[in-house]
């Protein structure tokens, strides 16, 4: 069964005199558990649809499911507890409070969630168990961008949304990331879907899906995708 199903995608900024057609009709369809990169030159609509696919916008039209909920229907309130309960995000900046510990970082979502994961399991997943009360500038930013993955893993959230998870990181440093990744994927089986230009995650993917000008030009299966090391 499929995690989100969507018609006619499109979506139009419009600022000022100027509009732009973001996404051009796009249709698709992301089994559950399906670990799906987006990939594509800069400006093709991959962040647009990420953000559309996890509630913090919306199509100017088409419509959008998540399994048997029409997003697309829901109202604003309705639209923010879905992302809320279902959603985790990971950005290419870490976004962590400087002011709080690894461990407190990942309460501050824990404490509103509805089933969520103990904190200490959360780091210790991503192999951060003896960095719980560092602050972020006592970590590397390898060590950030994980405490960033446990903090969006910790809700055990339906659905992981990555925008360039390993942008800002180095090879060897993104590369953990990626297993940290990988491990949530396995263990808690959830869809994850990845922007991103490094061909280490594009190598792990079910499928990659190729955007060029508000579409979907190209889609491609991975028969076997790549185990990280
Ligand atoms: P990508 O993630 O592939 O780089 P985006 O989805 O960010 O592409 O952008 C698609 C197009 O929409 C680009 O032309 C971009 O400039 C435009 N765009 C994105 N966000 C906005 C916005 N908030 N307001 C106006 N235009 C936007
Ligand atoms: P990784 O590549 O695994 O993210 P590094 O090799 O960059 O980690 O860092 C190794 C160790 O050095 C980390 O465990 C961290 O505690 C420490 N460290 C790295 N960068 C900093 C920093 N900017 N400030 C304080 N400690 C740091």
């Amino acid at each position: 069964s499929l995690a989100f199903r969507g018609e006619g995608l499109e979506k139009v900024y419009q600022t000022g005199e100027t509009s732009v057609r973001a996404l051009r009709g796009v249709d698709l369809a992301i089994p559950l558990g399906e670990m799906l990169v987006l990939l594509g030159p800069s400006g093709s609509g991959k962040s647009t649809l990420l953000n559309i696919i996890g509630g913090l916008d919306r199509p100017t039209s088409g419509r959008l499911f998540y399994r048997d909920t029409e997003l697309t229907a829901l109202d604003d309130r309705e639209l923010t507890r879905f992302r809320r309960a279902q959603i985790g995000f990971i950005f290419q900046f870490y976004n962590l409070i400087p002011s709080l510990t690894a461990e407190e970082n990942v309460r501050l979502v824990t404490d509103i969630a509805n089933n969520p994961m103990e904190p200490r399991d959360a780091l210790e997943l991503v192999g951060l168990a003896d960095r719980c009360d560092h602050y972020p500038a006592q970590l590397s930013g390898g060590e950030q961008q994980r405490v960033a993955v446990a903090r969006a893993i910790a809700k055990r959230p339906g659905v992981l949304l990555c925008d360039e998870p390993t942008g800002a990181l180095d090879s060897s440093t993104g590369v953990r990331v990626l297993e940290t990744l990988e491990r949530a994927h396995a263990e808690l089986g959830t869809t994850v879907v990845i922007i991103t230009h490094n061909v280490g995650i594009a190598v792990m993917a079910h499928r990659i899906l190729h955007f060029r000008d508000g579409q979907i030009a190209r889609v491609e299966t991975n028969e076997h995708p790549v185990e990280p090391r």
